[in-house]
């Protein structure tokens, strides 16, 4: 986990856990005040005031850090949020009632999240109006009126900025070199996890404590997610199973396999390759909420709530576009439609000219 290179001034603050989710969100905060990244420090320094932020905007648009993205700050009233999202206190220029922001402050906002989004793989700021999105705002979680009425107002123009700057870039695209693989001795399966094994769990709920690193992977073999530090129990998906790893075996699950690479067991060895795969919720079916769908003949039927990509002799014709919805699909083409979660997947993978395998037998769909 790396942090923004636009930062001028550094103090970090007691305030803060290790971070135990990956970053998916950005919260914007107004500091309740005209103040530099001094005294944002000053204030975030105290153990007593128990607050904190990962960045701070000064009036002058400078930028600071108080607690590094590896780290979850307490800024938001919220665990859940702020494991997940990254922090940002912003300077005023104004008072109550507005709270009001300058012009110069507000780009640099918008540059700090551009920068966020792109080193953390975000593929877009979704501003929903409510905490479903991936831009949160204070109020949403404590009776507070931050981040106040004229930067709440900006939100919008914030994400809209952002997915501008995100836009043109091909350099967001997480690709893998194909090929490469990593290995790891598998302990057994359904069994205790013992002192740096890594066990592999079929059924339920692992049973695990929280001194180790935990992934799902998916009945194709398709890691779900990055693997997760200090949870625990993890809950084994229908048909696949749960990697468990603690000690020297949980180094290795977390440093080798990444949201989308491909897991195999061989000779009591497991295989991780890194790949960019995702599985198909469905084929020739309405799509629901974050789901993928692949469409092979007639009409895609799905509204324009959703982003959608044409695959050509496997290759893609656009970039994945939002809200058009009901789509022809040319004959002996696919058309991969994604919701939610699973649009924003396919928007922040799938380019003009990029290579897609489409597997509707098995299910999944490769990026290369
Ligand atoms: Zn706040």
């Amino acid at each position: 986990m790396s942090n923004s290179s636009l930062i001028s001034y550094t103090r970090i603050s007691p305030n803060y856990n290790p971070r135990k989710n990956k970053i998916r969100k950005i919260t914007i905060h107004h500091a309740a005040g005209r103040v530099s990244v001094e005294s944002l420090g000053n204030t975030f320094a105290s153990p007593a005031r128990q607050a904190s932020a990962n960045y701070g905007i000064g009036y002058d648009g400078r930028i600071g850090m108080y607690v590094e993205e590896s780290g979850r700050a307490w800024t938001s009233s919220n665990a859940e949020n702020d494991h997940q999202a990254v922090t940002i206190e912003v300077s005023n220029d104004g008072c109550a009632p507005d709270w009001h922001v300058s012009d110069s402050v507000l780009e640099r906002l918008i540059e700090l999240c551009t920068d966020i989004c792109k080193r953390n793989g975000i593929a877009a700021l979704n501003y929903t109006g409510d905490k479903n999105g991936n831009l949160t705002m204070h109020k949403w979680f404590a009776a507070t009126a931050c981040p106040g009425p004229y930067l709440e107002s900006k939100f919008p123009y914030i994400a809209s900025e952002v997915n501008k700057r995100l836009q043109p870039s091909s350099a967001n695209i997480q690709k893998a070199p194909a090929g490469k693989a990593s290995f790891c001795v598998l302990s057994g399966t359904d069994i205790g996890r013992g002192t740096d094994k890594l066990i592999r769990y079929t059924k339920g709920r692992t049973g695990t404590n929280q001194y180790g690193w935990e992934t799902a992977v998916d009945k194709n073999g398709i890691v779900l997610s990055d693997p997760v530090y200090g949870e625990g129990n993890m809950e084994v998906p229908a048909g696949g199973y749960v990697l468990s790893g603690h000690g020297e075996a949980g180094k290795w699950l977390y440093g080798h396999v990444k949201q989308g690479y491909l897991a195999g067991i061989y000779d009591g060895t497991v295989k991780i390759e890194e790949a960019c795969c995702r599985s198909l919720d469905g084929v020739d079916t309405g799509r629901g909420e974050d789901q993928l769908i692949a469409y092979t003949r007639g009409r895609t039927g799905t509204n324009r709530y959703g982003w959608e990509v044409c695959i050509v002799d496997g290759v893609a014709t656009s970039d994945a576009i939002y809200g058009n919805g009901n789509i022809w699909v040319g004959e002996g083409t696919y058309v991969l439609s994604g919701h939610g979660e699973a649009g924003r997947w396919l928007y922040g993978h799938v380019k003009k000219g990029t290579r897609v395998d489409v597997d509707t037998r098995y299910g999944f769909v490769r990026v290369r």
